[in-house]
């Protein structure tokens, strides 16, 4: 898409790049959302063979589809393949090496390997990057970065991830709430007035505060003694109200953010979600919120004393700590894991050097994943795992498919402890620790 910049004014172009972002959340819903009606109707109809990132846009469809089509364009010039088995991958055009300005790979491409996949790049016995081949095909710092890929033993699909969020989800900006009146504004929709109750324009304030159906949502939260005769006209008026009155401003926003939720899963669901569930659920998510922010902040607290302070497991169990780290000079990082008894006594340890991948996060993903099998190897189908890095922790303790960089090495690891029956995660002060139980 180009703009002529004698032709669109700033703010045009602005509403143009908004309504592309939302086109391309379109399209990131039809790549990751496959089960859904959504993508199965679109699937039927325009790409039957294929995936939607392969979809021939020539295809005439409706105007929905040739939107969905420009979306993907956005998507293409952003998004990045993170990669599984390989076998989705096309080594010359797709994005994929884990570089923000050159994920495309540079070097020529050589004729009769055009159909090549990176699955061809990987040796398939050893399942690692076949290094004489990558530098027979490319360039030195090419090889570099994608030696640099860490590559898992067992099958995992190839994603598509968003790399400028730390999370790897494709978002829209919030500022670009899509109430009917603003996608009225951009001549999205014809008319704006409220599903709920049908009697006025759907504003942002009308969507979260005004409108009269969510008076029973408002009244039962008694914290915040809020009432719909109470005087605010805009958003910030409401939040200076509550801020003013020394009233909870954390509850206020999960309440608009569970009211938000709660329209949007209405329009795009077949789910009741009653009114009357809003507070309940709002005042659920801000007790996990604060339990979090709790254990991130003792955590933060004692972690320089905990490092010293090592505690033993229970009696008849055990406890694997590890940790990684890098060795930019030789290009290689360290995994490291100690399994200790109760009585603090040394079982078994390793360390063992890979291939350095392209950040810090992934080598400590590296070494929990590493820390997973060696206490099977070993012949431990109870134990503690223990490590203080809070992204892979979490990421660990999440049930989600996580479209981090690090997730899939995570989530292999984690599925060969499913035989194992229970996974569960306990919370210790000293440290964020999960227990993976027999
Ligand atoms: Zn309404």
């Amino acid at each position: 898409m180009s703009f002529e910049p004698t032709t669109y004014t700033s703010k045009e172009i602005t509403l143009a790049l908004i309504n592309d972002a939302l086109l391309a959340k379109q399209a990131w819903r039809l790549v990751h959302h496959k089960e859904s009606l959504f993508c199965r109707v679109f699937k039927a109809k325009f790409f039957p063979h294929c995936s939607i990132m392969e979809a021939s846009d020539t295809t005439l469809g409706s105007y929905a589809w040739s939107s969905i089509l420009k979306g993907r364009d956005v998507l293409n010039k952003g998004a990045r393949w993170r990669v599984g088995c390989g076998e989705s991958i096309g080594v010359w055009n797709d994005a994929w090496l884990p570089s923000l300005g050159y994920p495309r790979v540079l070097s020529n491409l050589v004729t009769s390997l055009e159909d090549m996949k990176v699955i061809d790049l990987i040796d398939p016995v050893s399942k690692q990057w076949d290094e004489g081949l990558l530098q027979g095909l490319f360039s030195f710092q090419e090889v570099e970065l994608i030696m640099s890929i860490p590559l898992r033993r067992t099958y995992i699909d190839d994603k598509l991830i968003w790399p400028y969020t730390s999370s790897g989800n494709y978002t829209v900006k919030s500022e670009a709430l899509p109430v009917k009146r603003n996608l009225r504004r951009r001549k999205i929709i014809e008319e704006d007035t409220c599903d709920h109750c049908k009697s006025s324009a759907e504003s942002e304030f009308h969507a979260l505060w005004e409108c009269s159906t969510l008076v029973l949502a408002w009244n039962s939260v008694p914290e915040l003694w809020l009432h719909h005769d109470q005087n605010a006209q805009t958003m910030l008026e409401l939040i200076k109200l509550i801020h003013d009155e020394g009233k909870d401003v954390n509850l206020l926003a999960m309440i608009l953010w569970t009211v938000w939720n709660r329209r949007n899963k209405l329009r795009t669901t077949n789910e009741d979600y009653p009114v009357s569930q809003v507070s309940i659920n709002a005042k659920q998510a801000l007790t996990e919120y604060h339990q979090a922010n709790q254990v991130v902040t003792l955590q933060s607290l004692v972690r320089t004393r905990a490092r010293v302070n090592w505690s033993p497991p229970p009696a008849e169990n055990f406890k694997v700590n590890f940790d990684g780290a890098t060795f930019k000079e030789i290009r290689m990082a360290g995994l490291g894991v100690m399994i200790r008894n109760s009585l603090g006594q040394l079982i078994a340890s390793l360390s063992e050097l890979v291939n350095l991948p392209y950040s810090s996060d992934i080598v400590e993903a590296m070494a929990a994943a590493r820390a997973i099998y060696f206490a099977q190897e070993i012949g431990l189908n109870s134990f503690i795992l223990e490590g203080d890095f809070e992204a892979v922790i979490k990421c660990l303790r999440s049930d989600d498919d996580s479209f981090s960089p690090f997730g899939h090495t995570l989530a292999a690891a984690k599925a060969t402890t499913e035989t194992y029956c229970c996974i569960s995660f306990p919370i210790f002060v000293d440290l964020v620790t999960l227990l993976l139980t027999a």
